[in-house]
């Protein structure tokens, strides 16, 4: 589907036009580090970049500051969303470096500061296509949840697991098309799924981890022992632990189990209720810690548009509350969820403290992505990329490189 080019943003309830500010000053919410909260603290932000975070018994705002009164409110490290096919009516696919940024821009309602467009199982020219369009999205002007790459969702996926990709975009390893690939994106690939079990599978894995890219395992129906051989050419991550994978069988361990067990890789997870059983999401965070899994949403085009009737590439998809299905209502084909509350269902699921949730929405997957040195926390000499909370985890601020991106009215 897709809006035109001339898509009015005022369209987009309570996104406004950013503000930009020298000096911000962030005050009176609980402020999130990775190692502490600090229930009345205070982030000091200037040019883009911050400057002190901690308790409001330490410090004060600098002259010339805009205040950001955040009583009653959570601040948290910005969201970083490693899969997302789509937002606001906009897909990665297919709307091109427009719609791209507009989904980008969208999904600054749910306190997302940067993200991963995320293809599927396609002909390779609609893959490049949406790798030059990503390209060309990182030019734009208007603020947006930043780009930091592309996951490459296959094509090189086990058909038997594919999930709601479509069969014909699905194929077996070919090094050719890699090279294209890798030249068209000059170093933006940041994580490609594939299937350990096909044919040329590890070494493609070898030859990605030599780029620096994240082979992430996914859409796989792999025995323990190969998803063990490609933790061994590289792997180090799982794509959307538990679903489109083969699973935690008592007498046969498959991906999952392999997941779950092995301290040398992570994993996506999809918290919305729907994908993952809450008491799942509870076994794997109990497993994994917040150094082993990272919050992603999957989400397609249809985030944010409310319940009703979308197209998702070839595909008709319903979307009923936060269950998004082809048209036989049975099979899940992404999700609607918003990274707001896959942290809200995180602390709801499972045992892990305000501190780790946020960790799993930003840390993880800024290391994942490989800006953990400027991203993903609270601390001195970051980027200002910050989600301001209310009570019931609804969006109030959502701060981009110290610009104010999205204010919630009312
Ligand atoms: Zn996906």
């Amino acid at each position: 589907m897709g809006v035109s080019d001339s898509f009015d943003w005022q369209q987009i309830p309570n996104l406004k036009i950013e503000k930009t500010f020298m000096r911000l000053a962030i005050i009176n919410g609980e402020v999130v580090t990775p190692d502490k909260l600090f229930p009345s603290g205070i982030v000091l932000i200037e040019d883009g970049q911050i400057q002190f975070v901690g308790s409001a018994t330490e410090a004060e705002p600098l002259s010339n500051s805009h205040i950001i009164d955040a009583t009653g409110q959570l601040v948290l490290p910005g969201f970083i969303d490693t899969h997302v096919h789509g937002s606001g009516g906009d897909d990665v696919m297919t709307d091109g470096a427009a719609g791209i940024r507009r989904a980008g821009r969208n999904m600054l309602r749910y306190g997302t500061t940067a993200w991963l467009p995320t293809t599927i199982a396609a002909r390779h020219e609609e893959i490049l296509f949406a790798i030059a369009e990503t390209r060309r999205a990182e030019s734009g002007s208007e603020p947006m949840a930043q780009l930091l790459g592309l996951h490459l969702e296959g094509p090189y996926l086990n058909l038997k697991f594919k999930g709601a990709q479509p069969d014909e975009g699905i194929r077996d390893p070919n090094f050719d098309e890699l090279e294209e690939l890798l030249q068209l994106a000059e170093g933006r690939i940041k994580i490609m799924t594939l299937a350990p079990e096909l044919p040329g599978s590890l070494d493609m894995i070898r030859r990605l981890t030599a780029n620096g890219i994240v082979a992430s395992l996914g859409h796989s129906e792999c025995d323990y022992d190969t998803a063990l051989a490609a933790i061994d050419a590289g792997a180090t991550y799982a794509t959307h632990l538990f679903n489109a994978m083969s699973g935690a069988h008592h007498r046969k361990p498959g991906l999952a189990a392999c997941c779950l067990n092995e301290p040398g890789i992570c994993a996506e997870i999809i918290l919305d209720g729907v994908h993952v059983h809450p008491q799942m999401a509870r076994l794997a965070a109990r497993n994994k810690g917040r150094e082993g899994l990272a919050l992603i949403t999957d989400a397609t085009t249809a985030q944010g548009c409310g319940d009703g009737i979308y197209q998702l590439g070839k595909f008709q998809v319903q979307v009923q509350g936060a269950l998004c299905t082809l048209m036989d209502g049975v099979t899940i084909a992404g999700s609607v969820l918003t990274m707001n509350h896959a942290v809200k269902n995180a602390l709801a699921f499972t045992e892990m403290s305000l501190v780790d949730v946020a960790y799993m929405a930003a840390m993880m997957p800024a290391k994942r992505c490989g800006v953990a040195d400027r991203k993903g926390s609270l601390e001195v000499g970051k980027d200002a990329d910050i989600a301001i909370l209310k009570a019931d985890y609804s969006v109030a601020t959502t701060i981009v490189g110290g610009v104010v991106a999205y204010e919630k009215q009312g």
